[in-house]
């Protein structure tokens, strides 16, 4: 990436060039019009800055300069100036960003963040869905976005717009969700713009929360609250002015990002606080936390529930005589051969040491009997470490309109294991919650 320094001081022109350099920056550097101008004219610019004044002239004259020419029109303009009240300088000009010198870190830290707004690769992966009737509108604000990197989709009717965002198998993968929607209020067809905001925010999973910018030719205190009452963000009157939109649509973009990154981050820590580090496996807590849920639903919807219990033999002697390092690697293998054997809706759980619980839903003991006796002999050709392994297994069941806690399940299921060490391991004993006859 490539940027012009234009300024008149040095020691701004040697800290922009520090700063953006860090960023990653090749630099030119001039202190005049004369010189930025024959720059301009033979290169291609990802970042011009700006000087309010410049030896031979005005900034805002550079600026122009490019306009008139042509040149670098894809370059962001950082426009650098002493006082707030020469920062009003006309939007129409193109400028991105205006910064005031005052604060030298704050230079800084605003310098870093334009640049990386700027060179966020993801920006070609933002996906906007525009929603418009208007074919001049269309076409002016599809150009203009499209260049400053960002994906549309355009719709002309609200109907049509609404199949496309409801009908997006994205979600979960969250790859390919829009991250914006602008939408104008009268549209082809039945539905408003009012509408299909009020439908999107009706959503109720992530893809509900989308930043929505509303379009309208008219202008009342009460279109524009009606407008933010049903959840619009951000409202434009027409004529659309580019650079407010352009700004706009970042804004909501970045502050998107920044929600989604805090919700991977809880999603990350929920993952981490429920499962087993070793194993991959619920932990004990997550087990005893989903368990009554497992449970209660079983009972309420009349389907039977299984428990298994699952420790492995002779574990102690696999740590004294290879060590608690090949214990584990053991311990961790047991642990993906048995997220692997379960269906994405029972719960695999690591109890402790070296026993595990599993809760198989809508599985009777007859259907929980057979699993356990193919993974025992899976646990058994598993040979961890070239070591043979082997398991005990004890299942019990809830058959349906049986109802139990699930501390009467697993003492019942560990029963069996203790009976199935009781004669000789590697075996599995099955018994139903109460004794027959
Ligand atoms: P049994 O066949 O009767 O179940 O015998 P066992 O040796 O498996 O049973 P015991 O309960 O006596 O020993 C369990 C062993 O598991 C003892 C402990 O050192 C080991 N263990 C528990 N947690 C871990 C762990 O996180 N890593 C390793 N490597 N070993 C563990
Ligand atoms: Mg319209
Ligand atoms: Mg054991
Ligand atoms: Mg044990």
């Amino acid at each position: 990436m490539r940027a012009l320094i234009t300024e008149n001081s040095r020691l701004y022109r040697q800290l922009l060039d520090n700063i953006l350099g860090q960023q990653g920056f090749e630099n030119d550097i001039c202190s005049s019009i004369e010189e930025a101008t024959t720059f301009l004219n033979s290169e291609q610019y990802q970042v011009i800055c700006v000087n309010q004044h410049l030896e031979d002239g005005h900034g805002s004259q550079l600026i122009q300069y490019c306009n008139d020419h042509n040149t670098n029109n894809q370059a962001s303009i950082l426009y650098l100036t002493i006082d707030e009240q020469s920062a009003k300088v006309d939007t129409s000009l193109g400028i991105d960003r205006v910064i005031i010198k005052k604060n030298l870190q704050q230079i800084t830290d605003q310098i870093i963040r334009f640049t990386e707004e700027i060179a966020d690769p993801k920006r070609s992966e933002s996906r906007i869905l525009f929603v418009e009737d208007s074919k001049s509108i269309t076409a002016l604000i599809t150009s203009h976005l499209s260049q400053a990197g960002y994906n549309i989709s355009h719709f002309c009717s609200g109907e049509r717009a609404w199949e496309d965002f409801n009908n997006e198998i994205s979600y979960g993968s969250d790859v390919d969700a829009y991250d914006l929607v602008i939408t104008d209020i009268n549209l082809e067809g039945e539905m408003t713009g009012n509408d299909l905001v009020s439908q999107i925010r009706d959503i109720d999973d992530a893809r509900g929360f989308v930043p929505v910018i509303a379009i309208t030719g008219e202008n009342s205190d009460e279109l524009r609250l009606s407008l933010y009452q049903i959840g619009v963000n951000d409202y434009l009157q027409k004529p659309v002015l580019i650079e407010e939109l352009l700004i706009r649509v970042n804004h909501l973009i970045t502050n998107k990002r920044l929600l989604d990154k805090v919700h991977d981050q809880r999603r990350e820590l929920y993952a981490l606080a429920t499962t087993d580090k070793l194993t991959g496996c619920h932990n004990r807590h997550s087990l005893m936390e989903f368990s009554e849920k497992f449970i209660s639903q079983a009972f309420r919807h009349n389907y039977p529930l299984s428990l298994m219990v699952i420790d492995l033999d002779h574990f102690k002697s696999v740590n004294d005589t290879y060590g608690h390092a090949v214990g584990d690697i053991v311990l961790s293998e047991v642990g993906n051969l048995l997220n692997l054997s379960f269906r994405e809706g029972d719960l695999v759980a690591r109890f402790g040491g070296e026993e595990f619980v599993v809760l198989l839903s809508h599985c009777d003991r007859k259907g929980a009997n057979l699993k356990a006796e193919k993974l025992r002999s899976q646990v058994e050709a598993l040979k961890p470490h070239d070591l043979t392994v082997t398991s005990s297994i004890g299942v019990t069941a809830m058959a349906v309109g049986e109802m139990a806690d699930f501390a009467t399940l697993f003492s019942r299921a560990d029963l069996c294991v203790y009976e199935a060490k009781d004669k000789g391991r590697n075996r599995v004993v099955s018994k139903p919650l109460k004794d027959e006859g």
